[in-house]
């Protein structure tokens, strides 16, 4: 007598991951879509699902530093803008505008450039706003103390929004390690 029993294909045979859903090969020891170690011991399973809500976390928390660090710049950039603009339209001084439009639009470039690296960013903007002041200053030393208290205003927010960025970037940089250390273990 014949048998009809066949063996199923290995490929058919999945095991759903428990993070993802995912259907596995049940001889996986990582799932391939989420990383969970699906073929790990249940420490093992419980350290990822830790490390899932501390990454979290560290999002977060990047993303409301970011956030602040953002926001004070782009009230730098709004402020050149408009001193550009009464430069131009209410001095007559044009090159002014035309200067202090361009520091706007590096000040934006910058802004653009804080979500991948939010410390860099933001010391760079402090350092072109001081340069800036600065070279006004040697050149023109009555601009040094014109407007100063908002210098000053401009000043203390930036080294606040470096603050931020730096704690930002601490965040983003544990995350890094994190996905690193997971690759390595892979
Ligand atoms: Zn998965």
């Amino acid at each position: 007598m014949e048998s009809t029993f066949t063996w199923p294909e290995s490929s058919t045979i999945t095991v759903k991951c428990e993070n993802c859903t995912n259907p596995n090969s049940p001889d996986l020891k990582f799932c391939p879509n989420c990383s969970f170690p699906v073929g790990g011991a249940d420490e093992e399973k419980s350290q990822f699902r830790i490390r899932i809500i501390r990454n979290k976390q560290l999002i977060k928390v990047a993303k409301e530093k970011i956030q602040t660090a953002k926001i004070i710049m782009y009230v730098l950039a709004g402020l050149t803008f408009l001193m550009g603009v009464y430069q131009g339209f209410g001095q007559d001084d044009f090159s002014g505008l035309i200067i202090n439009c361009i520091l706007a639009l590096l000040y934006l470039i910058m802004i653009a450039w804080a979500d991948k690296n939010p410390f860099a960013a933001t010391l760079s903007v402090f350092i072109l706003y001081v340069t800036v002041n600065l070279a006004n200053a040697f050149f023109y030393p009555a601009t040094l103390f014109s407007g100063i208290i908002l210098k000053i205003i401009v000043i203390v927010g930036l080294i606040k929004g470096i603050k931020s960025a730096k704690e930002a970037q601490d965040s983003l940089n544990e995350l890094e390690k994190v996905k690193a250390a997971t690759n390595r273990d892979r």
